[in-house]
């Protein structure tokens, strides 16, 4: 837990984490307190919005964000906007003794870096309720709930947007909130997530927000899983299948590099769902108390920009693979098997791999 400290040079509580000089900032109002003399000293502020549970991939943001910035602010908030009315939010992991521990190491790696970062510390995390967030009250998470909502279309139709059909307006409407407290100089945002930058993305330009998004690249376990906060719940069992994913989609980018005819969305889509096709079958020969039984939500070819589906990739725009994925709750758990957070719900993952615009003039 966070303690209580007297900061020397003012006379009223400054809370920090512990053995840091990292602020805890609470409320609207700290947060614009906090961040007004940077402007005025002409400092910049990178700003990383995470929901907690702090991982490698957020931590790769922050040290982005510290390399680019004087001051670096990180929010730590499950909005409740962005979970559907079935969801997890109930049960989504709230670490805050593990977080304010990944900061405080992150912290002391900044301040001792000779060189490459301009932030010499992690400046201060942001920590709202949501009484703070919505001061309209909890919001809404049904599709036609009143409220004040930041809505992107077609973008946020699409895709995720089609699965989950609040969630880039929950995501939308929790960064315009975000952005207009922290007036960040830049946010940072990860790969992983790519409609939601590419949401983001749409949201700074539609509404002249004045901050540069940066997107960083994709945090992987050695297996190629990406790092998300949602792999506590998969348990031993269905972490050693949940690559699957990912391989389908590196099947599908080297059906792309292949060469004649793999431009093709069927061809290409194809390689990725064979791959799923073929570790499905052999997770199904085995006995119910040992495999694992995963549904492929949506394998996708995508326009870069506005992620409409492509029939054929142009090699001088490029694109994206994007995939979905529910993993059902093991079945004949045994007595001493490990099924993850919450006795491991159904999971449902998500991963993308860009395929780069060539270059052209090389070609
Ligand atoms: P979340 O806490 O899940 O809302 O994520 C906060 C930020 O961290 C988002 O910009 C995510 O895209 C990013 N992020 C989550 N997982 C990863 C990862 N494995 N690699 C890079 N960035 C990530």
């Amino acid at each position: 837990m966070a303690c209580r400290s007297t900061s020397p040079s003012s006379s009223s509580a400054v809370e920090k984490i512990p053995s840091t000089s990292i602020r805890i900032l609470r409320s609207v109002e700290a947060v614009r307190r906090w961040r007004r003399p940077h402007t005025l000293d002409r400092r910049t502020v990178g700003f990383v919005p995470t929901m907690g549970a702090l991982h490698e991939g957020h931590v790769s943001l922050i040290r982005a964000a510290a390399r680019e910035n004087h001051h670096v602010i990180v929010s730590v908030y499950v909005n409740p906007a962005q979970f559907g009315v079935a969801e997890d939010l109930g049960s989504y992991p709230v670490t805050w003794a593990a977080d304010s521990a990944v900061l405080a190491r992150l912290d002391r790696e900044l301040a001792s870096d000779g060189a490459g970062f301009l932030a010499a510390g992690v400046s201060a995390v942001f920590t709202p309720s949501t009484a703070d967030m919505y001061p309209a009250g909890f919001p809404g998470q049904a599709p036609d709930s009143p409220g004040s909502f930041v809505t992107l279309t077609p973008i946020s139709s699409v895709l995720e947007g089609a699965s989950r059909p609040t969630f880039f307006r929950g995501v939308a409407t929790v960064c315009m909130k975000l952005f207009n407290i922290v007036q960040p100089d830049r946010v940072y945002f990860g790969q992983k997530d790519v409609q939601q930058t590419v949401v983001i993305r749409a949201m700074v330009r539609d509404f002249m927000l004045p901050t540069a998004v940066v997107v960083g690249p994709t945090v992987r376990a050695p297996d190629g899983l990406a790092l998300s906060s949602r792999n506590v719940y998969l348990g031993a069992r269905r972490r050693a299948v949940a690559p699957v994913l990912h391989d389908a989609l590196r099947a599908a980018e080297t059906a792309y590099s292949s060469g004649a005819g793999a431009r093709d969305r069927d061809a290409i889509l194809g390689a990725a769902r064979s791959l799923a096709d073929a570790v499905l079958a052999d997770q199904m020969a085995l006995a119910p108390a040992q495999r694992v039984r995963f549904e492929i939500d949506y394998l996708s070819l995508s326009d870069p920009e506005t992620m409409q589906e492509l029939a054929q990739v142009d090699p001088a725009r490029g694109a994206i693979l994007s995939g979905a994925i529910r993993i059902l709750p093991v079945e004949d758990p045994q007595p001493d098997e490990d099924r993850g957070h919450s006795d491991g719900p159904l999971v449902r993952l998500i991963d993308n791999i860009i395929i780069s615009p060539a270059d052209t003039a090389a070609a």
